[in-house]
């Protein structure tokens, strides 16, 4: 695959592809078609997800001036009476648990968004609602981003809640405001997200897996995260057909990676006993990007980390490589004992514009793809023929506990 080839993949996608979204489909069929193409079959894989059609939110300032202030509703979260309901605001700091008994019956703001303890706390405590706010100041309202309750989040004890400009939050807390109205009204129903999977027969029936995601967030074109890595996964399946592997390769593009790894925890459900035959997760997840540089964070042994910039430094390449937990859908498989790493050119110009409307074309360069999948592929392609993969098939104890503490089963902060 071509610089040209990879610029125009781009531009055919270039569209909102929200988890569970027709859009989201579309863009699979269009994968798809691309494999049927270059000869590789694979089959749409459908889980279900939540589905919200937001009917009216509102936020009102009552006290000391009547203000509306512009928000989005959560997916997800709990209705209002039809007229909303008016309760006094407080104002929960950042990791403050000191002041949790105060919230009983108001409608609470934070700093930034809720994580599940968060969230936890302020059901436990009786807290009546929830606002949160942006991170970025130079946001314009309708760059509000459309937030979900995710239901492990939530557990099902529901709370109503917007999302706000952090300009707007700014404001509320300089004005020192006693009093809002929320008003928050949704349909809720469910819808189809998909994992695209095709398969690559080795000479092993052991497998090595790779993935990607292709959805967005809700106001993003996603072309950095991750239509590059869905892109990369395509060059790699292309690549990888030439000649039998000595190990079979199974390429997955996830759907609903940004609802929270959605795709691939339904894949790893889906398909525990195959996971068996498993031996190594490779996921990209935002490459290509005009500058920045390589990060190989190793979900496996420490070895990994350190073989991998041995190989890059023999490549002629720069790579920076660790052992972590990585947001993205490599992780679902780390929990399923799967050692995995994940790829991701790192670059601040790109990563400050996800997930907004200033992921485009813009950020990526098309020759850096080429140049990223080449790396990627060179490593791949050791492991996909390796006599026996040299990782071992073991989560390290730390690594452990990060994956409880990312998979929310304990508590960090
Ligand atoms: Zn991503």
């Amino acid at each position: 695959m071509d610089a040209k080839q990879i610029e125009k993949i781009f531009l055919d996608n270039s569209y909102v592809r929200w988890g569970g979204s027709q859009e989201e489909l579309q863009c699979a069929a269009y994968l798809q078609q691309y494999l049927q193409k270059i000869g590789i079959s694979s089959q749409l894989e459908a889980f279900a997800t939540d589905h919200a059609v937001i009917k009216k939110a509102k936020l009102i300032v009552l006290d000391p001036k009547i203000k509306e202030i512009p928000c989005t509703g959560y997916f997800m979260c709990a209705n209002t009476a039809q007229d909303g309901i008016e309760k006094e605001l407080f104002y929960l700091r950042r990791n403050d648990r000191y002041t949790l008994e105060q919230v009983k019956d108001k409608i609470v703001i934070v700093d930034g968004y809720i994580g599940k303890w968060t969230y936890n706390d302020l059901v436990e405590h009786g807290a009546a609602g929830f606002i949160t706010c942006g991170y970025d100041a130079h946001d314009e309202n309708h760059d509000i981003e459309q937030r979900e309750l995710r239901s492990y989040v939530s557990d099902g004890k529901l709370l109503c809640g917007v999302n706000i400009n952090i300009k707007d939050g700014i404001d509320i807390i300089k004005n020192k405001t006693k009093k809002v109205r929320l008003e928050v009204q949704q349909e809720y129903g469910k819808s189809d997200s998909h994992n695209l999977i095709a398969t690559i027969k080795g000479k092993k029936t052991e497998e090595i897996i790779f993935t990607a995601h292709y959805d967005t967030v809700d106001n993003s074109f996603g072309i950095y995260d991750n239509l590059s890595g869905a892109v990369g996964l395509l060059a790699l399946a292309e690549r990888f057909k030439e000649s039998q592997p000595n190990y079979t390769l199974r390429f997955i593009w996830c759907g609903s990676e940004e609802r929270g790894l959605l795709g691939s925890k339904a894949y790893c459900l889906a398909h525990t006993k195959e996971l068996e035959k498993a031996v190594l997760v490779i996921n990209l997840d935002m490459i290509g990007s005009i500058m920045g540089y390589m990060l190989a964070c190793c979900t496996s042994e420490d070895k990994l980390a350190h073989y991998l910039e041995y190989f890059a430094l023999e490549y002629g390449s720069e790579l920076k490589a660790y052992q972590d937990v990585y947001s993205s859908d490599s992780t679902p498989f780390a929990d399923n004992g799967i050692p995995a790493v994940s790829f991701c050119r790192w670059a601040s110009h790109a990563s400050a514009k996800i997930h907004c409307r200033y992921d485009t074309i813009e950020e990526v360069s098309c020759q850096q793809m080429v140049d990223d999948i080449e790396f990627i592929y060179a490593f791949a392609k050791r492991m996909a023929n390796a006599k026996v993969i040299p990782v071992k098939k073991v989560i390290p104890d730390n690594i452990k506990t990060s994956l409880d503490e990312y998979l929310l089963r304990k508590r960090k902060d």
